[in-house]
């Protein structure tokens, strides 16, 4: 056994949060793919069965008050609430992270003060959320400014209407901070939407400490709440009042069932809803909620480093020097909960780690990407996953020289 397998059996051995791992389904695989689909907690399929079979089979219309299907968006929300330093009723779970960007930077438009028709969007994001972006600017009337993050303050200004970023870069694992971007947003009088897909689960966010206006996030990451599982949307509660949703649909509605040709709006988080909630989808997310019962998101922030310190020290014992190239900061205050490394051939080189069962991802052109989900990843994991990235890369690189060799 190598000295970083022993280290390896050591840091499982004191991780307080290892117990964790025996609440979901897994193999023998090394799954660091958690930030794009997190694993399935145990506790799901049952949840489902009885959601199904008894709630809907039996009880149908009944469920929706006798299960609690009307409030399972805004009970839920409350759930993801303490993950994100939010207070409860300031979180509703429904719709994708998608139509929540759009949602939520329209309203933020609407609530910035008059002359202000400037939106200004992370340069380095996703890309749904560029692609909403640019037709949210469209629709109110402002322009479009793309900036990269680091240069945010200076780009501000008295035209500043919104502001959209990234809390981490789903390519890098860049962390950005969140609380003096908000305070410099703040200081030129715009308002300040942050979409936390790669933070939320896996990092303390604190949008209330920090004052934070809007947020949104996806729960099919790091909070394991399956595929295509409804994303929330945070309104900070002075805003509630003036949060003008531009999907006003019934069930954001002060009486839906008044059914009235007149909108007026609910109060609080529920102002946030659209249509009729994806009960099947919404109560799977609130069984994979129950494994965070009496997880502090602190623990969780001080084992995700502790892997991602643990990989790039293996990386670099294994992997042959010059083979990858790291894009995720070194520094712990910009580092989210993953890994990204660039190599040649990155698509065929996480095929084959795949074949060998340590499954990340490839992101075009020439990224691997590894994400390290503090609940049910361990040392071992990590360690294996390096040693095997160090095997495939030094068999490509025979390869090729062999190639030049013939
Ligand atoms: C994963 C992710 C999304 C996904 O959006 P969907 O509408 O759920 O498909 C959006 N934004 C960011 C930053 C993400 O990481």
């Amino acid at each position: 056994m190598s000295d970083l397998a022993r280290r390896a059996e050591k840091l499982d051995a004191t991780d307080e949060l290892a117990a964790k791992r025996g609440e979901f389904e897994l193999d023998d695989t090394v799954y660091l793919d958690g930030n794009s689909l997190g694993a399935l907690p145990a506790a799901v399929p049952g949840r489902v069965e009885d959601v199904v079979r008894r709630q809907w089979g039996r009880l149908r219309i009944r469920s929706w008050d006798e299960s609690g299907w009307w409030t399972a968006p805004e009970r839920i929300g409350d759930r993801i609430a303490p993950l994100v330093g939010a207070a409860p009723g300031q979180i509703v779970v429904g719709d994708s992270t998608s139509v929540n960007v759009f949602k939520a930077l329209v309203a933020a438009v609407r609530m910035a003060g008059p002359g202000r028709d400037e939106i200004v969007v992370d340069a380095s994001t996703f890309p749904t959320d560029g692609y909403i972006a640019e037709s949210a600017a469209r629709l109110t009337g402002c322009a479009l400014r793309p900036v990269r993050p680091a240069e945010l303050p200076g780009a501000l200004g008295a035209r500043t209407a919104a502001v959209l970023v990234n809390h981490v870069d789903y390519r890098t694992g860049r962390l950005h901070d969140l609380p003096s971007l908000t305070a410099a947003v703040h200081a030129a009088g715009a308002l300040a939407v942050w979409d936390l897909c790669h933070s939320a689960g896996a990092l303390p966010v604190g949008l209330d400490a920090h004052g934070v206006d809007l947020a949104v996030g996806c729960t099919y990451k790091y909070l394991n709440g399956g595929p295509g599982a409804p994303a929330y949307l945070y309104v900070r509660r002075e805003l509630q009042d003036r949060f003008d949703s531009p999907l006003p649909g019934w069930n954001s509605h002060a009486d839906p069932f008044g059914m009235s040709p007149a909108y007026t709006p609910a109060p609080g988080a529920l102002r946030g809803r659209v249509g009729t909630p994806d009960i099947l989808s919404l109560l799977a997310l609130e069984a994979a909620l129950e494994v965070w019962e009496g997880v502090p998101v602190e623990a969780v922030r001080a084992k995700s480093l502790a892997l991602t310190d643990f990989f790039l020290e293996c990386v670099t014992a294994y992997v042959p020097p010059g083979a990858v190239e790291c894009l995720t900061p070194l520094a712990h205050a910009e580092r989210g909960s993953q890994v990204a490394l660039r190599c040649a051939d990155a698509g065929d080189v996480m095929k084959r780690l795949i074949d060998r069962g340590v499954v990340g991802d490839f992101r075009h052109p020439d990224v691997l990407r590894f994400g390290f989900t503090p609940l049910y990843v361990g040392f071992a994991d990590v360690e294996r996953a390096a040693r095997v990235l160090g095997e495939v890369l030094g068999e490509v690189l025979d390869e090729v020289a062999g190639g030049r060799a013939e």
